[in-house]
């Protein structure tokens, strides 16, 4: 009997188990489109948000190919590695997509999708109809993404050869890529978001950030918009692969939180009559990132000097690997790590390292 009774509590755990697994597991429970639960961030993998930015890039590849040499580089390339053969566009499909090309490459490839207002507005609009077949509300009123009809009809006819071609493996990459960065996430999120809020003297914002994962995102392979604070990352940009993907997701998070330290060095700038220096605060907040990224990441919490001698590699904080401290920012560098660096081991205050920094500049 209490063998009996044993084997009926252990199928009635299987059976509850098996109730409540795939509700509980299945990240597509809530929403097609939204990942979680996971500290700090939200990620979503968006259909109109990623054909976009794919437009976008397209058009900008032909508006200016000597600054692109090769057109769809990441979706393309991505697709050549996909298991399953990519169906080629019919005649009619691609006269469709070449039209919405042209359609950017007109109206948005000479703006910048960071700088103009337009694109970002047009980007948040996308984002927040992801979970909608259509923007323009003729099947479902809650699907009326209220843009221009022009825009509405040119992305609902590329959608159509975008869903037939393209999607399923764009956003089978977004999946793996949010696969790969979640347990960085949760084991990391929220240790290294209160070390950064700490850092610029503020708090971490309470909602989630959302980060929109796109196939493309920009040039610079992330970029992150304010008011609301959202963050577009590349899931295939070889720069945003493994721990430097969660140095890229919180620099650009940190954008959203870096104002009290842009707001102490004009302060002091103001105080000694200097002209405000370009990017400061942007230096130091990709000098800072880098340095608790991977303090967290080691466990002795010792950080070894950055090896600029390997391509791309080892622990050396994202910013000095991409050269950015190369690109106008070389005077900050030594200004970072003899002033910034002792506040952020605790051997100097917030306003005696932003007022040493100006003071040297
Ligand atoms: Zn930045």
């Amino acid at each position: 009997m209490r063998s009996l009774a044993s084997l009926f509590r252990a199928t009635l755990l299987l059976l509850l188990v098996a109730c409540f697994l795939p509700v509980s597991a299945d990240p597509r429970a809530q929403s097609d489109s939204i990942f979680g639960p996971l500290p700090v961030f939200e990620f979503h993998s968006g259909f109109w948000l990623n054909l976009h930015h794919m437009l976008y890039e397209q058009a900008k590849a032909l508006r200016d190919p000597s600054e692109h040499p090769t057109p769809g580089k990441y979706a393309h390339s991505f697709l050549d590695r996909a298991p399953e053969p990519h169906p080629a566009l019919t005649a009619a499909e691609q006269r469709l997509w070449n039209d919405a090309v042209n359609f950017y490459v007109v109206n948005y490839a000479d703006r910048d999708l960071l700088f103009s207002n337009d694109l970002v507005i047009l980007k948040n609009q996308l984002g927040d109809f992801e979970d909608c077949d259509e923007l323009s509300g003729a099947k479902k009123k809650t699907c009326d993404a209220g843009l221009p009809p022009n825009i509405t009809h040119v992305l609902e006819s590329a959608g159509a050869i975008y869903r037939a071609h393209y999607w399923s493996a764009h956003d089978r990459a977004n999946r793996q890529w949010i696969a790969m960065i979640a347990p960085l996430i949760r084991e990391q999120g929220v240790g290294i978001s209160e070390r950064l809020a700490a850092a610029y003297q503020t708090k971490w914002p309470k909602p989630k950030i959302r980060v929109d994962v796109s196939v493309y995102a920009n040039w610079a392979g992330a970029y992150t918009t304010l008011d609301p604070l959202r963050v577009t990352i590349s899931s295939l940009d070889p720069r945003n692969q493994d721990t430097a993907a969660l140095e890229v997701l919180f620099h650009e998070a940190s954008h959203g939180i870096a104002e009290p330290v842009e707001q102490a060095i004009v302060r002091e700038c103001r105080q000694r009559d200097k002209a405000i220096p370009r990017d400061l605060w942007h230096a130091l907040v990709s000098y800072t990132t880098g340095e608790l990224i991977y303090t967290a990441m080691t466990p002795d919490n010792s950080i070894s000097p950055p090896d600029n001698s390997v391509p791309g590699g080892g622990a050396s904080p994202y910013a000095i690997r991409e050269g950015l401290y190369a690109r106008g920012w070389d005077d900050y560098l030594p200004l970072l790590t003899r002033f910034w660096q002792p506040y952020l081991d605790g051997h100097a205050s917030f306003d005696d390292a932003i007022a040493r920094m100006v003071s040297s500049l």
